[in-house]
């Protein structure tokens, strides 16, 4: 996916109309966060008292069908949806904050193509959830952070 600095281009681009609640989801999730369609209502909700739950979810969804948009279902909470930034990217939730943590292991995409190459596949795709708890009380929490390991 191109860079996201002309919305209406990428809209265009993906072959949908320019429409206000469009322009306002997409650059919501520019933002670059993981946000369920009620986050989303929410905050639109609080300038737009005329959007409703209906019309959120159906830009997600064309959204998510021109591969705008990920989605994600992870346990222990309503679908996400974050941007599709192209690339690869691996998620920790938190299950008792419920934030989620996005990481780039080098050393687990190599490991998940020798697993499938060792048992005679090619790999196609993946997805990899780690459920995560902190192992005791700390000040530090991060919400959506990005980690780039080994
Ligand atoms: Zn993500």
């Amino acid at each position: 996916m191109e860079s996201l600095k002309k919305p209406h281009d990428t809209l265009r681009c993906i072959g949908l109309k320019i429409a206000p609640p469009r322009l306002r989801v997409l650059e919501r999730l520019s933002q670059g966060q993981h946000l369920s369609a009620e986050d989303i209502y929410r905050e639109m909700y609080q300038t737009d008292r005329d959007i409703g739950m209906a019309t959120i979810y159906r830009v997600l969804n064309q959204f998510e069908a021109a591969g705008l948009a990920l989605k994600h279902n992870f346990d222990n909470g309503p679908a996400v949806y974050e941007l599709n930034r192209g690339g690869h990217h691996d998620h920790m939730v938190d299950v008792e904050t419920g934030a989620i943590v996005e990481f780039e292991s080098k050393a687990i995409e190599a490991l998940q193509h020798d697993i499938a190459s060792q048992l005679g596949y090619v790999l196609e795709d993946r997805l990899l959830v780690l459920y995560v708890r902190r192992p005791s009380a700390s000040a530090s929490h991060p919400q959506d952070s990005n980690r780039t390991l080994p």
